[in-house]
């Protein structure tokens, strides 16, 4: 085991998704999205319980469409976390709408509500709550829809990294605000190499996003415009690996409950690393996040165990592709400290131990 690097992270595909894609190409599909796209946003819907799911190219293009179909335009103002993945300004930056960074809460790194009110002017159109790692704001969402509404806002939920995780009162994170966006990139619970939802109860925003992503058309199929759209469908590839993936999906949330409490009950005495309060009732932990001191001596120094770990998002203000001046401490923090450990639902209890340890050692320089 110790010979083997174990990687920070990485999808989990097996006989179940081969013997689905065989038995899928002996059938003669067309490959390009139908039945089994279908089956797959019927899958979300059922877990979820939204009433709409609409599949598409990945979880960033998701965002793009679920902000158009919310009416937002270029020169709108988004408000977007300073710590998220680059994929949630970048979404709306494409058609020219403002991403405006608010920094987010140290226990949950989900947006600070305080922060967002102070943000709101009158050019602000929606606001992007991301539920960072399967967290809800301390807030509550409720607050933030009521936030939204009394200032005519659209909310949009970036749950990319939350599928298995729900509120306390047992909506499923992303069924909540006007819409929600899915990823099954590589890293996330499951995974269909690239592809992405947006689910949502709403009649009129799922008929824009349908058409959106089929060339505006008014049915499947025919050659009547009378709306502007795109071409960002999914594959019916990725529909027969997703529908086997949802299957899994229960496991893993359950895997991946059970992995956060290994790994706290065994850096529970080593105060140089902190956890983040995850609500292991409702969610689940999509990676193993702390902030850890000295990180990257730690990173470098499990490197050579043959232990992966991976840098947290940096504050995105202060990326070379925004560059906007701005104070927020707790996403700056996030950028010294932020540190992801191994996080795949396929890591073994050995190997959780293993990675434990030899943080241990490393702080206590026993090695
Ligand atoms: C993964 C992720 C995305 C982007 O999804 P892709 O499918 O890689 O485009 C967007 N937002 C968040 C919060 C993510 O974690």
């Amino acid at each position: 085991m110790e010979n083997k690097f174990i990687m920070q992270m990485e999808p989990w595909f097996g006989e179940e998704e081969k013997q689905a894609m065989s038995q899928y190409m002996d059938e003669g599909g067309w490959l390009t999205e139908f039945k089994k796209t279908q089956e797959f946003e019927e899958q979300i819907c059922k877990y979820t319980g939204a009433k709409y799911c609409v599949a598409v190219n990945n979880g960033t293009i998701s965002l793009t469409l679920a902000a158009l179909a919310c009416g937002i335009e270029a020169g709108d103002e988004v408000i977007v976390p300073n710590y998220t993945m680059i994929a949630t300004p970048n979404s709306i930056k494409m058609f020219g709408a403002q991403p405006v960074f608010v920094d987010v809460e140290a226990e949950t790194l989900c947006l600070n509500i305080d922060l967002v009110r102070a943000a709101i002017t009158e050019k602000t159109k929606a606001i992007m709550l991301v539920t960072a790692n399967g967290r809800y704001p301390k807030a509550g969402i409720d607050a933030f829809v009521k936030l939204a509404e009394d200032n005519n806002l659209m909310l949009i939920e970036d749950s990319a990294q939350s599928l298995g995780s729900f509120y306390p009162d047992g909506r499923h994170i992303g069924t909540v605000g006007n819409v929600g966006s899915f990823s099954f990139s590589a890293p996330k619970v499951i995974s269909t190499g690239q592809g992405g939802v947006i689910i949502t109860n709403d009649d009129q925003i799922a008929d824009k996003l349908r058409r959106l992503k089929d060339f505006g058309r008014s049915g499947g199929g025919n050659d009547i415009h009378d709306s502007i759209g795109y071409n960002f469908k999914f594959t019916e590839l990725q529909a027969v690996i997703g529908v086997e993936q949802m299957k899994k999906l229960q496991w893993r949330v359950e895997r991946k409950k059970e992995i956060l409490t290994l790994y706290k009950k065994q850096l529970a005495g080593v105060k140089e690393v902190q956890f983040f309060d995850q609500d292991l009732d409702c969610t689940t932990p999509w990676f193993i996040d702390i902030f850890a001191e000295d990180r990257e001596n730690l990173q470098i120094f499990l490197k050579e165990k043959q232990i992966g770990a991976r840098i947290m998002y940096p504050p995105i203000n202060k990326q070379m592709a925004y560059q906007i001046p701005g104070e927020h401490p707790v996403s700056e923090l996030v950028g010294q400290k932020g540190l992801w450990l191994p996080s795949a639902s396929q890591l073994t209890d050995e190997q959780i131990s293993f990675i434990c340890l030899n943080i241990k050692n490393f702080y206590e320089k026993s090695y």
